[in-house]
Protein backbone atom coordinates (compact mmCIF):
# COMPACT_ATOMS: atom_id res chain seq x y z
CA UNK A 1 0.00 0.00 0.00
CA UNK A 2 1.17 3.53 -1.00
CA UNK A 3 -0.01 7.30 -0.05
CA UNK A 4 -0.03 8.89 -3.28
CA UNK A 5 2.22 11.59 -1.97
CA UNK A 6 6.11 11.66 -2.23
CA UNK A 7 8.04 13.99 0.02
CA UNK A 8 11.31 15.08 -0.54
CA UNK A 9 13.21 16.09 2.80
CA UNK A 10 16.98 17.17 2.78
CA UNK A 11 18.98 16.18 6.18
CA UNK A 12 17.63 12.72 7.04
CA UNK A 13 20.67 11.32 8.88
CA UNK A 14 19.24 12.67 12.44
CA UNK A 15 17.03 14.84 13.89
CA UNK A 16 13.89 16.36 12.25
CA UNK A 17 14.31 15.22 9.01
CA UNK A 18 14.41 11.67 10.75
CA UNK A 19 11.95 11.49 12.91
CA UNK A 20 9.53 12.86 9.53
CA UNK A 21 10.85 10.37 7.12
CA UNK A 22 9.92 7.55 9.66
CA UNK A 23 6.28 8.85 10.60
CA UNK A 24 5.71 9.45 6.97
CA UNK A 25 7.38 6.04 6.03
CA UNK A 26 4.85 4.17 8.71
CA UNK A 27 2.17 6.20 7.35
CA UNK A 28 3.31 5.06 3.65
CA UNK A 29 4.47 8.12 1.92
CA UNK A 30 7.11 7.79 -0.40
CA UNK A 31 9.97 9.37 0.67
CA UNK A 32 13.06 11.11 -1.07
CA UNK A 33 15.83 12.04 1.83
CA UNK A 34 18.83 13.35 1.15
CA UNK A 35 22.19 12.38 3.02
CA UNK A 36 25.58 13.36 3.14
CA UNK A 37 27.63 10.28 2.89
CA UNK A 38 27.12 6.55 1.67
CA UNK A 39 26.50 4.55 5.32
CA UNK A 40 24.03 7.11 6.09
CA UNK A 41 22.40 6.17 2.63
CA UNK A 42 22.54 2.57 3.49
CA UNK A 43 21.23 3.17 6.79
CA UNK A 44 18.24 5.52 5.60
CA UNK A 45 17.36 2.90 2.56
CA UNK A 46 17.01 0.57 5.14
CA UNK A 47 14.15 2.02 6.68
CA UNK A 48 11.42 0.63 4.66
CA UNK A 49 12.26 -1.93 1.69
CA UNK A 50 9.85 0.05 -1.19
CA UNK A 51 9.38 3.49 -0.03
CA UNK A 52 12.78 5.09 1.07
CA UNK A 53 15.06 6.51 -1.44
CA UNK A 54 18.22 8.53 -0.36
CA UNK A 55 20.57 10.73 -2.06
CA UNK A 56 23.51 12.15 -1.71
CA UNK A 57 23.69 15.45 -1.64
CA UNK A 58 25.25 18.59 0.48
CA UNK A 59 22.77 21.56 0.08
CA UNK A 60 25.68 24.18 -1.21
CA UNK A 61 26.80 21.89 -3.84
CA UNK A 62 24.02 23.49 -5.61
CA UNK A 63 25.16 22.29 -9.36
CA UNK A 64 24.16 18.94 -8.10
CA UNK A 65 20.93 19.78 -7.14
CA UNK A 66 18.97 19.47 -10.92
CA UNK A 67 20.57 16.21 -10.92
CA UNK A 68 19.25 14.73 -7.98
CA UNK A 69 15.34 16.28 -8.82
CA UNK A 70 15.15 15.16 -12.13
CA UNK A 71 16.67 11.50 -10.82
CA UNK A 72 14.08 11.51 -8.60
CA UNK A 73 11.10 12.21 -10.43
CA UNK A 74 12.01 10.20 -13.14
CA UNK A 75 12.91 7.21 -10.85
CA UNK A 76 9.99 7.78 -7.90
CA UNK A 77 7.35 10.18 -9.34
CA UNK A 78 6.37 13.58 -8.84
CA UNK A 79 7.22 15.09 -5.76
CA UNK A 80 4.57 16.66 -4.01
CA UNK A 81 6.18 18.23 -0.78
CA UNK A 82 9.54 19.96 -0.35
CA UNK A 83 10.89 20.00 3.41
CA UNK A 84 14.09 21.92 3.04
CA UNK A 85 15.21 20.66 6.53
CA UNK A 86 19.32 20.43 5.73
CA UNK A 87 20.68 23.23 8.25
CA UNK A 88 22.82 23.64 11.24
CA UNK A 89 23.57 26.64 14.14
CA UNK A 90 26.69 28.60 14.09
CA UNK A 91 27.45 29.60 17.83
CA UNK A 92 29.94 32.63 18.46
CA UNK A 93 29.78 36.48 19.79
CA UNK A 94 29.61 38.21 16.04
CA UNK A 95 32.98 40.60 17.15
CA UNK A 96 34.58 36.53 16.96
CA UNK A 97 33.09 34.68 14.24
CA UNK A 98 34.69 35.03 11.03
CA UNK A 99 32.68 36.50 8.08
CA UNK A 100 33.48 33.07 6.31
CA UNK A 101 31.24 31.67 9.20
CA UNK A 102 28.96 33.41 8.05
CA UNK A 103 28.71 32.58 4.75
CA UNK A 104 28.57 29.06 5.70
CA UNK A 105 25.72 29.33 7.27
CA UNK A 106 23.88 31.23 5.34
CA UNK A 107 25.22 29.21 2.47
CA UNK A 108 23.80 25.97 3.82
CA UNK A 109 20.52 27.57 5.64
CA UNK A 110 19.47 30.20 3.11
CA UNK A 111 20.84 29.50 -0.53
CA UNK A 112 20.91 25.71 0.07
CA UNK A 113 17.06 26.12 1.09
CA UNK A 114 16.20 28.71 -2.30
CA UNK A 115 18.34 26.34 -4.61
CA UNK A 116 16.29 23.22 -3.60
CA UNK A 117 13.07 25.56 -4.08
CA UNK A 118 14.56 26.63 -7.65
CA UNK A 119 14.80 23.12 -8.62
CA UNK A 120 11.90 21.77 -8.08
CA UNK A 121 9.37 25.08 -8.55
CA UNK A 122 9.05 25.01 -12.01
CA UNK A 123 7.64 21.50 -11.83
CA UNK A 124 5.26 22.40 -9.34
CA UNK A 125 4.18 24.89 -10.83
CA UNK A 126 3.44 23.35 -14.11
CA UNK A 127 1.65 20.64 -12.45
CA UNK A 128 -0.11 23.49 -10.39
CA UNK A 129 0.38 21.97 -7.25
CA UNK A 130 2.42 21.55 -4.62
CA UNK A 131 3.86 22.60 -1.11
CA UNK A 132 7.22 23.60 0.40
CA UNK A 133 8.07 23.69 3.80
CA UNK A 134 11.00 25.58 4.89
CA UNK A 135 12.76 24.81 8.47
CA UNK A 136 13.28 27.85 9.90
CA UNK A 137 13.24 28.13 13.93
CA UNK A 138 11.96 30.64 16.88
CA UNK A 139 15.04 32.19 16.11
CA UNK A 140 14.22 33.82 13.05
CA UNK A 141 11.56 35.70 15.59
CA UNK A 142 13.42 36.37 18.31
CA UNK A 143 17.21 36.76 19.07
CA UNK A 144 19.47 35.76 21.72
CA UNK A 145 23.24 36.76 22.18
CA UNK A 146 25.40 34.39 20.50
CA UNK A 147 23.42 33.30 17.39
CA UNK A 148 23.77 36.58 15.48
CA UNK A 149 24.36 34.04 12.24
CA UNK A 150 22.47 32.04 12.57
CA UNK A 151 18.72 34.24 13.73
CA UNK A 152 20.29 36.14 10.59
CA UNK A 153 19.60 33.24 8.56
CA UNK A 154 16.66 31.97 10.19
CA UNK A 155 14.89 35.33 9.37
CA UNK A 156 15.67 35.71 5.89
CA UNK A 157 14.50 32.32 5.56
CA UNK A 158 11.21 33.03 6.90
CA UNK A 159 11.13 36.23 5.14
CA UNK A 160 11.91 34.52 1.84
CA UNK A 161 9.03 31.70 2.33
CA UNK A 162 6.25 34.66 3.46
CA UNK A 163 7.73 36.38 0.08
CA UNK A 164 7.34 33.17 -1.90
CA UNK A 165 3.94 32.19 -0.13
CA UNK A 166 2.45 35.48 -2.08
CA UNK A 167 4.40 34.87 -5.16
CA UNK A 168 3.00 30.83 -5.62
CA UNK A 169 -0.75 31.31 -4.30
CA UNK A 170 -2.09 31.72 -8.00
CA UNK A 171 -0.45 28.03 -8.65
CA UNK A 172 -2.00 26.36 -5.74
CA UNK A 173 1.74 25.86 -4.79
CA UNK A 174 1.70 26.09 -0.91
CA UNK A 175 4.80 27.49 1.26
CA UNK A 176 4.79 27.26 5.04
CA UNK A 177 7.97 28.17 7.20
CA UNK A 178 7.81 26.17 10.48
CA UNK A 179 9.65 27.82 13.41
CA UNK A 180 10.45 24.97 16.09
CA UNK A 181 11.70 25.96 19.24
CA UNK A 182 13.91 23.86 21.46
CA UNK A 183 13.77 19.54 20.15
CA UNK A 184 16.13 16.91 21.41
CA UNK A 185 17.97 16.33 18.33
CA UNK A 186 21.60 16.53 16.94
CA UNK A 187 21.56 20.30 16.63
CA UNK A 188 23.29 21.76 19.68
CA UNK A 189 25.29 18.67 20.06
CA UNK A 190 27.20 17.06 16.93
CA UNK A 191 25.98 19.24 14.58
CA UNK A 192 27.20 22.81 16.18
CA UNK A 193 29.80 25.00 14.56
CA UNK A 194 31.28 26.95 17.80
CA UNK A 195 33.72 29.85 17.31
CA UNK A 196 36.54 29.82 19.12
CA UNK A 197 36.42 32.43 22.05
CA UNK A 198 39.11 35.42 22.18
CA UNK A 199 37.67 38.43 23.57
CA UNK A 200 37.68 38.56 26.90
CA UNK A 201 35.24 41.53 27.19
CA UNK A 202 32.51 38.80 26.54
CA UNK A 203 32.99 36.44 29.10
CA UNK A 204 30.28 37.52 31.09
CA UNK A 205 27.64 37.81 29.04
CA UNK A 206 28.73 34.63 26.54
CA UNK A 207 30.20 32.07 28.93
CA UNK A 208 26.83 31.33 30.84
CA UNK A 209 24.98 31.09 27.76
CA UNK A 210 27.26 28.30 25.74
CA UNK A 211 27.26 26.81 28.64
CA UNK A 212 23.76 26.50 29.31
CA UNK A 213 23.24 25.32 25.74
CA UNK A 214 25.69 22.98 25.84
CA UNK A 215 24.28 21.30 29.50
CA UNK A 216 20.69 21.32 28.24
CA UNK A 217 21.68 19.59 24.83
CA UNK A 218 19.78 15.63 24.67
CA UNK A 219 17.58 17.32 27.23
CA UNK A 220 15.47 19.91 25.55
CA UNK A 221 11.46 19.80 25.85
CA UNK A 222 10.66 19.18 22.17
CA UNK A 223 9.97 15.80 20.91
CA UNK A 224 11.10 15.69 17.10
CA UNK A 225 8.80 12.73 16.73
CA UNK A 226 5.76 15.07 18.01
CA UNK A 227 7.01 17.56 15.30
CA UNK A 228 7.07 15.06 12.77
CA UNK A 229 3.17 14.33 13.08
CA UNK A 230 2.91 17.65 13.25
CA UNK A 231 4.92 18.45 10.48
CA UNK A 232 2.32 15.39 8.36
CA UNK A 233 -0.85 17.18 9.83
CA UNK A 234 0.67 20.23 7.78
CA UNK A 235 0.79 18.31 4.66
CA UNK A 236 -2.07 16.50 4.87
CA UNK A 237 -3.88 19.79 5.51
CA UNK A 238 -5.88 21.78 2.27
CA UNK A 239 -4.78 25.41 3.53
CA UNK A 240 -1.98 25.40 5.86
CA UNK A 241 -0.59 28.02 7.25
CA UNK A 242 2.19 30.51 6.17
CA UNK A 243 3.68 29.74 9.61
CA UNK A 244 3.84 27.48 12.51
CA UNK A 245 5.55 27.47 15.62
CA UNK A 246 6.12 24.33 17.17
CA UNK A 247 6.57 23.65 20.87
CA UNK A 248 5.62 25.95 23.82
CA UNK A 249 8.99 27.80 24.44
CA UNK A 250 8.68 28.91 20.78
CA UNK A 251 4.96 30.33 21.57
CA UNK A 252 5.71 32.18 24.88
CA UNK A 253 9.05 33.39 23.34
CA UNK A 254 7.75 34.69 20.07
CA UNK A 255 4.67 36.42 21.56
CA UNK A 256 6.63 38.02 24.14
CA UNK A 257 8.59 39.64 21.08
CA UNK A 258 5.62 40.60 19.49
CA UNK A 259 4.40 41.73 21.96
CA UNK A 260 7.84 43.67 23.28
CA UNK A 261 7.67 44.96 19.32
CA UNK A 262 4.27 46.24 19.25
CA UNK A 263 5.30 48.32 22.53
CA UNK A 264 8.32 50.08 21.43
CA UNK A 265 6.32 50.80 18.05
CA UNK A 266 3.74 52.93 19.72
CA UNK A 267 6.52 54.18 22.05
CA UNK A 268 7.73 55.77 18.97
CA UNK A 269 5.32 56.22 17.16
CA UNK A 270 5.91 59.74 16.70
CA UNK A 271 8.63 59.95 15.50
CA UNK A 272 8.26 56.97 12.39
CA UNK A 273 5.17 59.39 11.48
CA UNK A 274 7.19 62.61 11.31
CA UNK A 275 8.77 61.83 8.61
CA UNK A 276 6.12 61.51 5.87
CA UNK A 277 6.25 64.62 3.51
CA UNK A 278 3.84 67.89 4.97
CA UNK A 279 4.58 66.26 8.37
CA UNK A 280 7.14 68.84 9.36
CA UNK A 281 4.61 70.78 11.61
CA UNK A 282 3.96 67.77 13.57
CA UNK A 283 7.20 67.87 15.22
P1 LIG B 1 20.39 17.63 13.31
O1 LIG B 1 19.95 16.40 14.04
O2 LIG B 1 21.78 18.11 13.48
O3 LIG B 1 20.06 17.43 11.77
C1 LIG B 1 20.55 18.27 10.79
C2 LIG B 1 20.49 17.58 9.43
O4 LIG B 1 20.89 18.53 8.42
C3 LIG B 1 21.44 16.39 9.34
O5 LIG B 1 20.83 15.39 8.57
C4 LIG B 1 22.63 16.98 8.59
O6 LIG B 1 23.37 16.03 7.85
C5 LIG B 1 21.90 17.91 7.63
N1 LIG B 1 22.82 18.89 7.05
C6 LIG B 1 23.56 19.82 7.70
N2 LIG B 1 24.28 20.54 6.81
C7 LIG B 1 23.98 20.06 5.58
C8 LIG B 1 24.39 20.36 4.27
N3 LIG B 1 25.30 21.33 4.01
N4 LIG B 1 23.86 19.66 3.23
C9 LIG B 1 22.98 18.68 3.45
N5 LIG B 1 22.56 18.32 4.68
C10 LIG B 1 23.05 19.00 5.73
O7 LIG B 1 19.51 18.88 13.79
P2 LIG B 1 17.96 19.22 13.61
O8 LIG B 1 17.58 19.97 14.83
O9 LIG B 1 17.16 18.05 13.21
O10 LIG B 1 18.05 20.29 12.41
C11 LIG B 1 17.14 20.30 11.34
C12 LIG B 1 16.68 21.73 11.11
O11 LIG B 1 15.93 22.19 12.23
C13 LIG B 1 17.81 22.73 10.93
O12 LIG B 1 17.50 23.61 9.86
C14 LIG B 1 17.82 23.47 12.25
O13 LIG B 1 18.36 24.77 12.14
C15 LIG B 1 16.36 23.48 12.58
N6 LIG B 1 16.00 23.75 13.98
C16 LIG B 1 16.38 22.93 14.97
C17 LIG B 1 15.98 23.19 16.28
C18 LIG B 1 16.32 22.30 17.44
O14 LIG B 1 16.18 22.71 18.60
N7 LIG B 1 16.74 21.09 17.21
C19 LIG B 1 15.19 24.31 16.56
C20 LIG B 1 14.81 25.14 15.52
C21 LIG B 1 15.21 24.84 14.23
P3 LIG B 1 24.72 15.34 8.45
O15 LIG B 1 24.27 14.19 9.31
O16 LIG B 1 25.47 14.89 7.23
O17 LIG B 1 25.45 16.38 9.24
Amino acid sequence: MSNPKTILITGVSSGFGRALAQVALARHYRVVGTVRNTPAKIAFEALHANNAFAYELDVTHFADIDAVISDAEARIGPIDVLVNNAGYGHEGVMEESSLEDMRRQFDVNVFGAVAMIKALLPLMRQRRRGHIINITSMGGFITLPGISYYCGSKFALEGISETLSKELAPFNIHVTAVAPGSFRTDWAGRSMVRSARSIPDYDALFDPIRQAREEKSGKQSGDPIKAAHAMLALIENQSPPTHLLLGSDALNLVRQKLAALSQEIDQWENVTRSTDSGSLSDL
